[in-house]
């Protein structure tokens, strides 16, 4: 039987789950997509990995998509003379931009930028927000500081800045080092970090051109000011709570969290939620009620997407981690409340193009018109299956695209399931054939049901579906 669930599986690959071995076993148990972080790891590291997945992916005839997360503007700290100090409540703190090593009273901060663009009366956060700073006065090269809320804090520690937009690009020279190569070698998607605005999704498309799609991660407060803008120029987006909720105060998370996924469906762009899904399982090899709970609300909300970090790139139980997203996931689509709540939230697109009018009505077909096993998409850019998805249909997605590229892409997207064949878009004759054999060889469709087929007329020209058409399965004699 063939995967069936319509929320995917997006697994970090990292020491953990380097392996053959263990990678195949994420697949077999459901992974449909890997992200690899660029924040760690060698160029060596990653291609090892990156052929490992595309020979697996061949040898059992799956697309799995490759994403590559760039690290992106990671603010740190500098180095301490013993490694660590201990900030107090009250106590004064200084960043300069010194070589000396730092010590109680102030430390390095290799960010020319950040001088710049804070002022006296703003926070600063570290070490993931548990040590909170208050600004008393800065200049060009210091930044005097009253600690809030002290503790531990050791060298190369991160730094927030809460509703700063510092005049930084989300492309650093190692993002642009690492985006080279990973284009080169082929990733399908490439993962923005920190986008501050939607000027920074603009000048990635620039150096990324069509060689990958890209999404951008939601991590600054500053970027949900522009998120309708952010949406529309990056392909997918990432709720990645875990600088969300630095950034942001943590109550707020679910709710953005909501908010995010909504305007994605609105705009047909695919949604990924991030970070401490099931981060209890680094640890131990079944999740908290909570945890369970948590990657249940993401699949009720409607994301396309949902994602292991450490559990399965540095934890002990990977492979436990899919299964039990897998489990969960399987679980929620089987509730009746899924679907209606996928129907409830639907955005009827009026005043939009044939495109959406036709993805909208092929999903209602399906309503009056009994048996139907499934809707076949033909694409070529991807489109036709992204606005079928936007629907949530309660029927198999599936897309014919004569591109393995948008195969690969596609495999972020709800429901959807890629299949290629280049035979049925030369010839408009033979698309009912091809979808019949194609939904039945995969076990989507049998004899005595009907699929649904929407296209793009003429065939292979992209960003166009004006085309839709049932079919029946006759039943053999
Ligand atoms: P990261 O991004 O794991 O690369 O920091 C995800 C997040 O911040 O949630
Ligand atoms: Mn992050």
């Amino acid at each position: 039987m063939p995967k069936n669930t319509k929320t995917h599986i997006l697994a970090t690959i990292g020491p953990s789950s380097a392996s053959k071995e263990v990678i195949e076993k994420l697949i077999d148990s459901g992974a449909d997509a890997f992200r690899f972080n660029f924040s760690h790891g060698t160029h060596a590291e990653h291609k090892a990995r990156y052929e490992i997945v595309r020979k697996l992916s061949e040898e059992k005839g799956r697309h799995i998509t490759l994403i590559a997360d760039m690290q992106g503007p990671k603010l740190r700290v500098g180095e301490f003379k013993e490694g660590k100090v201990i900030l107090k409540e009250r106590q004064a703190f200084k960043f300069d931009m010194r070589s000396e090593l730092g010590d109680e009273t102030r430390v390095t901060l290799p960010h020319p930028e950040i001088f710049a663009a804070v002022k006296a009366g703003d926070e600063l956060l570290l070490n993931d927000g548990n040590i909170r700073l208050h600004v008393d006065k800065a200049d060009k090269n210091n930044i005097w500081t009253t600690v809030v809320v002290g503790g531990e804090l050791s060298s190369h520690k991160g730094v927030n800045l809460p509703n700063i937009t510092l005049p930084i690009s989300a492309i650093t020279p190692k993002d642009e080092e690492d985006l080279k190569f990973a284009l080169k070698l082929g990733f399908d998607w490439i993962c923005l970090s920190f986008v501050q605005k939607a000027d920074d999704v603009r000048m990635a498309k620039k150096l990324v051109g069509d060689k990958a799609w890209i999404i951008s991660k939601l991590e600054k407060p500053n970027a949900i000011n522009e998120l309708d803008e952010i949406i529309e120029l990056s392909d997918g987006i990432m709720v990645a709570r875990g600088d969300l909720g630095v950034e942001c105060p943590i109550q707020t998370v679910p709710v953005l969290q909501k908010k995010i996924v909504s305007a994605c469906r609105r705009k047909a762009k695919p949604v990924i939620i991030a970070t401490q899904m099931l981060e209890s399982m680094i640890n131990n090899p079944s999740p908290t009620r909570a945890e369970a709970s948590d990657v249940a609300t993401a699949v009720y909300d409607g994301a396309d997407t949902v994602m292991l970090s450490a559990e399965s790139a540095a934890g002990k139980y990977p492979v436990e981690a899919v299964k039990m997203m897998r489990d969960i996931i399987t679980e929620v689509e089987a509730d009746p409340l899924f679907y209606k709540l996928m129907e409830s939230s639907r955005v009827h697109p009026c005043c939009v193009g044939e495109s959406d009018s036709i993805t909208f009505a092929a999903s209602d077909i399906s309503s009056v018109l009994q048996k139907v096993a499934c809707i076949v998409t033909y694409t070529s850019s991807g489109l036709t299956t992204l606005l079928t998805a936007r629907e949530r249909p309660n029927l198999p997605i599936l897309a014919i695209t004569p591109d393995i590229i948008v195969a690969r892409r596609l495999g972020i997207v709800w429901g959807a399931k890629s299949y290629i064949n280049k035979a049925s878009f030369k010839s408009f004759d033979k698309i009912e054939e091809i979808a019949i054999k194609v939904a039945v060889e995969n076990g989507f469709a049998k004899p005595g049901e009907h699929i649904i087929i929407t296209a793009g007329f003429p065939l292979g020209k992209k960003g166009r579906t004006n085309m839709l058409h049932t079919v029946y399965i006759p039943k053999e004699k």
